[in-house]
């Protein structure tokens, strides 16, 4: 019987393929009571359990594959700090000594207690952790069941197999080889989920979120997964495999095209120069940035370095992080933004509970009201000045006062670094992000004060809509296309080119396909996207003449009916 379902598509790329089911460890176990005298024995079970699984995550710590991406060592880094973490290392001792219970069932209990913790969490990827635990927690529970490791069946040599799971945890994808599999599939994950970000490294096609796919699937069938719509096709009649093996072979011609494009300019057609920049993380990510093509960093999210931890790093650690991403680049721009925590992303030591977290203390606004940590994060910066080309960017301006007060602490630490005798660029130049719709319309501060600016859609689409990104309740209302945002955008890219300050997006609009041609006809030449994004953005960019786009990128701007802005939309990109 053919059917069809659809999840979240997280790894581009159409695969054909037949199932090779994934058997899974569900953390559903017996609870038994234990006599006395066999409690001590317990324990030692669970601990020798303890003891295989962290050698098995050495082990494969050791024997990485070649292939594997750089994230992988932090993947596995993070597994075996949930393993030592003591509720699930000690707390099920102490509760097999205290309630006579069996191993499997002080596990569980534990590892839910804990899973519990990641729910309160309002940032979307800490909460996604929680899969990381489970997916430590099963390890443990196979170990303690006596199966055997979570080795990855061999995929079969006669066809291309396509890898169905429940779940995948970045420690089992590590132990494929790329084009092993046809693809990926599971019934768990987001798109932020590290099995997602590990299966884009991998470059093999995946969808994620499918639900009931390992129930439904059996081993064998043959599979159709289009990682661009999120889309698997369950034993299809002819014609659709058909249509789907054409597909295929599309794709597969065009990946190799661009693959191409790495070294190329991202000139248009008519010989303009547009940068593609790429977003970080985390220093780890210039690997990434090199490999896709991108020709700096624009928008290097520093509040990462923040998360996930007890302790917030100090000056050194940032330091060598800043300095490892500008060495990195090979002296290209490495634009870093001063940490955006709060709102979304709080850290332990200063949560503020606001009744609007969006309009709160957030970004630049929590910087200056905890100037500790701002000085220490600016002189780390500052020191990492001197090692590559770096650009200082602030998130979330709204004005003069907070532009004067931010450039004050700026020439502080300059000084305090002087008298220190410790070098940087006295030249470092420092931009403003525009996010917030009274920087776009009271621009003047901003371009009479600051040496660049980049514009922050995601926030900006947010703040002059009035729709919380967090919240799916009003997702359908947010509208980059809304026309109050196109002028926005036109307004502040129009009048920084006027008066000659570099102005950049570095939203996720600039990453998105659709978008190019509409920005690079109100004069944006400079994009900041994930890695992944360039090469396809570089496309687009290469198939551009500006003369060609201008006029209908006028018409969009002047039209108001949401109908015939995605028309005319249309049409640009047919051109
Ligand atoms: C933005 O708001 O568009 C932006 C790039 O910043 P962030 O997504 O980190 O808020
Ligand atoms: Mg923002």
């Amino acid at each position: 019987m053919s059917f069809t379902l659809h999840g979240i598509a997280v790894s581009s790329g159409i695969a054909i393929g037949h199932a090779h089911l994934v058997s899974h460890t569900s953390l559903e176990v017996a609870h038994y009571n234990l006599p006395k005298q066999f409690i001590a024995e317990e324990v030692a079970r669970f601990n020798t359990a303890l003891k295989a699984t962290r050698d098995e995550f050495i082990s494969l710590r050791g024997n990485r594959p070649l292939h594997a991406a750089a994230e992988f060592d932090a993947f596995l880094e993070l597994h075996q700090m949930i393993l030592d973490d003591p509720l699930l290392s000690v707390a099920p001792v102490e509760m097999i000594e205290r309630e006579r219970c069996n191993a499997e069932w002080a596990l569980k209990v534990q590892t839910e207690t804990l899973v519990a913790q990641f729910d309160l969490f309002e940032d979307a990827y800490l909460r996604e952790r929680q899969t990381d635990v489970t997916q430590v927690a099963e390890r443990l529970l196979k170990r303690l069941t006596g199966q055997p490791g979570h080795q990855p069946p061999p995929a079969r040599h006669d066809v291309e197999t396509i890898l169905v799971a429940h779940d995948l945890s970045p420690a089992d994808l590590i132990q494929f080889k790329p084009q092993q599999y046809a693809a990926f599939l599971t019934d768990l994950g987001g798109a932020t989920s590290h099995t997602a970000i590990v299966a884009r490294s991998l470059n093999t096609p995946c969808v994620v979120g499918l639900h009931h796919a390992r129930e439904l699937i059996r081993e064998d069938d043959l599979l159709i997964l289009d990682g661009e719509q999120g889309v698997l096709i369950v034993n299809p009649d002819k014609t659709v495999l058909a249509e789907y093996k054409l597909r295929q072979s599309e794709w597969e011609l065009e990946r190799k095209k661009l693959k191409r494009l790495r070294t190329a300019r991202a000139n248009t057609l008519d010989g303009t120069v547009i940068e593609l920049h790429a977003n970080i993380e985390k220093p780890e990510d210039i690997v990434e940035v090199k490999e896709n093509g991108a020709t700096g960093v624009g928008l290097f999210r520093s509040e990462f370095l923040f998360l996930n931890r007890d302790e917030l790093p100090g000056e050194e650690e940032q330091f060598e992080a800043y300095r490892a991403a500008a060495k990195g680049m090979d002296g290209q721009p490495v634009t870093i933004r001063t940490f955006d925590l709060g709102a979304d992303k709080q850290i332990k030591g200063v949560e503020r509970v606001a009744s609007n977290p969006a309009l709160g203390l957030r970004a630049i606004r929590l910087c200056l009201a905890e100037p500790q940590l701002f000085r220490t994060q600016l002189r780390a910066l500052l020191r990492a000045t001197h090692y590559g080309n770096i650009k200082i960017l602030v998130p979330m301006l709204s004005g003069a006062a907070e532009i004067n007060q931010t450039l004050q602490f700026i020439d502080a630490t300059k000084q305090s670094l002087d008298a220190e005798g410790i070098p940087y660029d006295r030249e470092v130049r420092i931009g403003g992000m525009i996010e917030i719709p009274a920087a776009a319309l009271a621009l003047n501060a901003f371009t009479k004060k600051l040496d660049f600016l980049s514009i922050g859609t995601n926030d900006l689409i947010q703040y002059t809509l009035a729709i919380d990104r967090t919240d799916e309740e009003v997702a359908h209302l947010y509208d980059p296309l809304h026309p109050a945002v196109l002028h926005l955008l036109s307004h502040v890219i129009g009048t920084a080119n006027k008066l000659g300050v570099p102005v950049s997006v570095c939203g996720e609009m600039a990453g998105e396909l659709i978008y190019t041609r509409l920005l690079l006809g109100f004069g944006l030449r400079q994009f900041s996207m994930s890695s992944a994004q360039v090469p396809t953005v570089k496309q687009r960019v290469l198939t551009t003449s500006l003369p060609d786009i201008a006029a209908l990128t006028q018409k969009i701007l002047r039209a108001d009916d949401p109908m015939r802005i995605r028309e005319l939309l249309d049409k640009l990109n047919r051109l």
